[in-house]
């Protein structure tokens, strides 16, 4: 989580299409999954003994519509989703041999470090406290973090707004230690899902987290709520994984940066995030 004074344009337009946008859930359409390879790896590797297990567990979100929700199905839907399936694919692992475990926000560290799975993609933002613990691929998507108010509040514009006012966040977020630091008084919950009723019933003014987040609530409950001001920090989402997993780490970024050539790394946005949210260019991973 970094501060940031000037947003970029790509996230200032998030809110804004979040307004107009109708489209309540992450319909996955016919699309096929991507097909496993035919691959084997190096004795010795993650992704040997993945490939050789022929499942993955991944942690994901399951209350956050266009990112991972807990579908019909009775497996989650969203752009996490559909990137944990990119690198199973990659693995040579079917659809059908991924175990979706729900992380929220404050026990996806211990879930990496205590091996219940093997990696959270979880609108996990990268930075240096969480990168003492767990390692990150990625990032292969820009946040920030934004407000959501009552569709009828006429008060709350941007981040000055909240100084001194109840807002929901998430424990163990990124956000919540922001609301901290601009001097809101924040009302921590354990998942975004569950800041809808505090707000609706006013015992918070607002809620906030990435705009992405923000933008899935939004339409999923179309006219109750909207996305107010500019995003004022930066959200990388990145891949989590043990923290001395190196080759596991890169090869994940391999496989980003393919997808982003290939085309995969689009189609999965078009059909779950981009109901709602415009299509932007993925950022390099990061290989520290
Ligand atoms: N990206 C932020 C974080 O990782 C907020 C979203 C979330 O809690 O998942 O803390």
């Amino acid at each position: 989580m970094k501060r940031m004074r000037t947003p970029l344009i790509a996230l200032a337009a998030v809110g804004a299409l979040a307004l107009s946008a109708c489209a309540g859930s992450t319909d996955s359409g016919d699309d096929a999954a991507p097909a496993p390879a035919d691959v084997s790896f190096e004795e010795g590797t993650t992704m040997a003994a993945l490939n050789e297990a022929g499942k993955i567990t991944i942690g994901t979100k399951f209350d956050q519509p266009l990112f991972g929700l807990m579908g019909p199905s009775g497996t989650p839907e969203g752009f996490d989703v559909e990137i944990g399936k990119i690198i199973a694919a990659e693995l040579g692992i079917s659809e059908e041999n991924i175990e979706w475990k729900e992380t929220v926000s404050a026990n996806r560290e211990p879930f990496i470090e205590n091996g219940q799975v093997d990696l959270v993609i979880a609108t996990y933002t990268i930075n240096d406290e969480r990168k003492e613990v767990v390692s990150f691929a990625g990032p292969y998507y820009m946040a920030g973090q934004s407000i959501l108010v009552l569709a009828d509040n006429e008060d709350i514009t941007s981040e000055d707004d909240l100084v001194g006012q109840p807002v929901c966040s998430v424990t163990g977020s990124t956000p919540a230690a922001m609301l901290e630091e601009i001097g809101a008084e924040p009302v921590l919950t354990d998942t975004y899902s569950n800041c809808l009723e505090p707000l609706r019933n006013g015992a918070v003014v607002a809620v906030s987290t990435d705009n992405v987040i923000l933008a899935g609530l939004a339409a999923q409950n179309e006219g109750e709520f909207k996305v107010v001001g500019e995003p004022f920090t930066e959200e990388p989402y990145g891949i989590g994984l043990a923290l001395d997993d190196t080759d596991f780490r890169m090869w994940i970024n391999d496989v980003l940066e393919a997808s982003y050539e290939d085309g995969s790394y689009e189609e999965a946005w078009n059909k779950t995030a981009g109901t709602v949210l415009p299509y932007v260019d993925p950022p390099t991973p990061d290989r520290y």
